[in-house]
C-alpha cells in the first residue's frame, strides 16, 4: 500500500522532553488529587512509546497535557518542530453532526492529496462503507476506527493514542495494529500509545513506560528491541511484573 504522504512534505517526527513538576486536580469535595509529581522522560524522534499503568494513574491526563489540551500544570513539556498532533481520544470524540468523511476531512492538510489520502485512510481502517454515515449510526468499534483514521489523516509529527483498540475484537485490533505499524515503518512518526495490553505494546512499540499508582511515577522503562523479543523467559517475567502493577488501585 502507498504511504499516505510523500517524503517532500514537512511532517518530520518530533522529539519530546517532558517535565511535570506537579499536576493536580481539584475534586468535587475541594480536596487536591495529585496526579503527577516530578515526572520526567524524553522521547526521541520517531520512537514508538507504549504507556501502561493502573486505571486512574493519569495516562489520559498526560496525553492531554502533551497535546496542549490541558495547560493547567507546573512544569514544561518541550516539543521540537511545529508539527501537527494526531490525537486518538479514549472516547472517539467525533462531531455528531458531520459524516465520517467530513470528520476526517476536518483535520486534513490543505497541501495533501485530499481524495487519495482520504481513500487510503478509509481503506486502512476498514470503514469505506461508512463514509457517509453519521457517528450516531456507528457501533463503538466503528467510531473508534474513525477516531484513529482522523488522527492519521492529520499526517502528524506526533501521534497520541489513548487506548485506541479497546472494545475492538482481537482479530480486528491485530489487523489495525499491523496497518499502523506498516504506516509508521514507511513514515516515522513519534508515537505514544496508552494501552492495557502488554501484547499490544510488544506489537506496536519500540519502548515501554510503566507507571505506578498516584502520584504517578515511572517504575519501568524498557526497550522492546529484538534482543528482548528473542528472550521469551524475560518477556514472561516482564509481563507478570506489569500485570501486578496494573492490578494496583490508585
Ligand atoms: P487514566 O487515564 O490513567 O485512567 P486519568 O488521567 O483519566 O487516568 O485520571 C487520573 C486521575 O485524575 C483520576 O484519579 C481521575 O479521577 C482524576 N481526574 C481526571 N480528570 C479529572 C477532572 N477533570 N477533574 C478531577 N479529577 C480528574
Ligand atoms: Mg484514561
Amino acid at each position: 500500500m502507498q504511504p499516505l504522504i510523500d517524503a517532500s512534505q514537512d511532517c518530520s517526527p518530533e522529539a519530546l522532553d517532558v517535565f511535570i513538576r506537579r499536576k493536580a486536580y481539584k475534586s468535587a469535595s475541594g480536596s487536591q488529587i495529585e496526579v503527577f509529581s516530578d515526572l520526567r522522560f524524553q522521547v526521541a524522534p520517531g520512537e514508538s512509546l507504549a504507556i501502561m499503568g493502573p486505571s486512574g494513574c493519569g495516562k489520559s491526563t498526560l496525553l492531554r497535557m502533551i497535546a496542549g489540551l490541558d495547560a493547567d500544570y507546573e512544569g514544561r513539556i518541550g516539543r521540537t518542530g511545529a508539527g501537527r498532533t494526531g490525537m486518538v481520544f479514549q472516547e472517539p470524540t467525533l462531531l455528531n453532526w458531520r459524516s465520517v468523511e467530513e470528520n476526517i476531512r476536518l483535520v486534513m492538510r490543505d497541501d495533501s492529496d485530499g481524495a487519495a489520502v482520504l481513500d487510503g485512510i478509509l481503506e486502512r481502517m476498514e470503514i469505506s462503507a461508512h463514509r457517509n454515515h453519521f457517528p450516531g449510526e456507528l457501533s463503538v468499534g466503528l467510531a473508534r476506527r474513525v477516531g484513529i483514521g482522523r488522527a492519521l489523516a492529520a499526517l502528524p509529527g506526533l501521534l497520541l493514542m489513548d487506548e485506541p483498540f479497546a472494545s475492538l475484537d482481537s482479530a480486528l485490533a491485530a489487523r489495525l495494529q499491523e496497518k499502523i505499524k506498516s504506516e509508521l515503518a514507511l513514515r516515522p512518526v513519534t508515537t505514544l500509545l496508552v494501552t492495557h495490553s502488554f501484547d499490544e505494546a510488544l506489537s506496536v512499540a519500540s519502548r515501554l513506560l510503566v507507571f505506578a499508582a498516584r502520584p504517578s511515577r515511572i517504575i519501568a522503562d524498557v526497550k522492546l528491541d529484538d534482543n528482548l523479543l528473542d528472550a521469551p523467559a524475560h518477556i514472561a517475567t516482564l509481563r507478570r511484573e506489569i500485570e501486578d502493577v496494573m492490578a494496583q488501585n490508585c
